[in-house]
């Protein structure tokens, strides 16, 4: 199975850049509708400022594609394997489970083998079934809303209400005097390229200011595993290239023999206590462009959460439950009728007439 190679693990690396995380962190229920996509600027939006915010979530992983050893790995964002059918435009989580393709520092994950009728009939050479990897984060929209009735009603004929973003001045449901609150809390399902984005914009843009607001420059590198310094920049200096090849090439330890990226010892032109801005401290300002496959995540602007903004949306950073929620587990009958496919575990007929494939691009 090569396709694992377009499911490119960036968690790892990802979680690399976001180190000091979760003092924000409360536990949270989960609500169907509360997804988010950032706007398109194809349909003449502007970027929408947004907040991440880390949850603790631990994701179950056995080592190697048949492993039998399993792990549990600690995230703070939820990752997950999705399955699409377009012909009859249905999700539905994989119930194959995760694997790491191997124990190593560079692992990528992958679906596991677990039963999973939607794998099967990828397996079996069926078209028109996708599966991907997805990262979902917490997020909190940045701006004003508005909670108004919908004209749709629950069990006990109460209407569900709909978040609207509120239109500023002549906003027609500030005039009609409806409640106004600041930030919503939604969570974002991201594919392989638009977590790409998001950790070469904590890596090469985030990671050189300081909390402080100076400039961060690495002065050397060390062995994330025993803590030795495996270069000296101050003794040993190396160009900008030099730099940028050490720190995304595995290495054995000299002193351990781990392998891994070496990790970057940094320092502060401005402060004593050198503390890379990461993605959990920033907000960011994103769009989508362009169309279908060659749909891109634009990062147009980001600053550091300023204490003002923390106090206006601290109540909403609340995680989601996501175990329990959008990826409860589905027993391979269920997923196979949520999707509208033959369920080969059960059913005798496992053929299916398909076609399409639907990821906006973002695979
Ligand atoms: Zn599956
Ligand atoms: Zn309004
Ligand atoms: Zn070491
Ligand atoms: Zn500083």
């Amino acid at each position: 199975m090569s396709e694992h190679k377009r499911f490119l693990n960036t968690g790892q690396k990802l979680l690399k850049t976001m180190r000091s995380t979760s003092h924000r962190s409360r536990k949270g229920g989960g609500v169907f509708g509360d997804r988010w996509n950032p706007p398109k600027t194809s349909d003449g939006a502007e970027p929408q400022g947004v907040v991440l915010f880390p949850g603790e979530y631990k994701i179950p992983v056995s080592i190697g594609k048949r492993g039998k050893e399993q792990r549990e790995l600690d995230l703070p964002y939820y990752v997950a394997f999705e399955h699409y059918y377009a012909t009859k435009r249905r999700g539905a989580p994989c119930s194959a489970g995760i694997s790491l393709i191997s124990d190593g520092p560079d692992s990528e994950l992958t679906w596991g083998n677990g039963q999973c009728p939607a794998c099967y009939h990828i397996d079996d050479g069926v078209g028109g079934i996708s599966r991907r990897l997805v990262h979902v984060f917490n997020a909190v929209l940045l701006g004003h809303f508005h909670l108004i009735d919908s004209d749709r009603v629950d069990a006990s004929n109460k209407p569900y209400k709909d978040w609207t973003e509120c239109e500023g001045k002549r906003c027609k449901y500030c005039s009609s005097g409806s409640d106004r609150v600041y930030g919503r809390r939604v969570y974002w399902q991201l594919g392989t390229r638009f977590v790409n984005t998001l950790t070469t914009h904590a890596q090469t843009v985030l990671s050189k200011r300081c909390k402080c607001g100076g400039e961060i420059t690495p002065i050397g590198f060390q062995c994330e595993a025993c803590g030795d310094v495996i270069r000296d920049l101050d003794a040993h200096p190396a160009s900008r290239e030099e730099i940028a090849t050490i720190r995304r090439t595995s290495a054995a330890c000299p002193h351990c023999g781990v392998v891994d990226v070496p990790e970057e010892v940094p320092e502060c032109d401005s402060c004593k206590k050198a503390q890379p801005l990461t993605l959990w401290d920033v907000q960011l300002h994103v769009a989508r462009q362009g169309e279908g496959t060659d749909t891109t995540l634009m990062i147009s602007e980001w600053k550091p959460i300023s204490d003002k903004l923390l106090a206006r949306i601290e109540s909403r950073m609340k995680p989601y439950n996501f175990a329990e929620t959008l990826f409860k587990p589905q027993t391979p009958a269920q997923q196979a009728k949520r999707l509208g496919i033959p369920d080969p575990y059960t059913d005798a007929t496992t053929r299916s007439d398909v076609g399409g494939v639907d990821w906006d691009g973002d695979e």
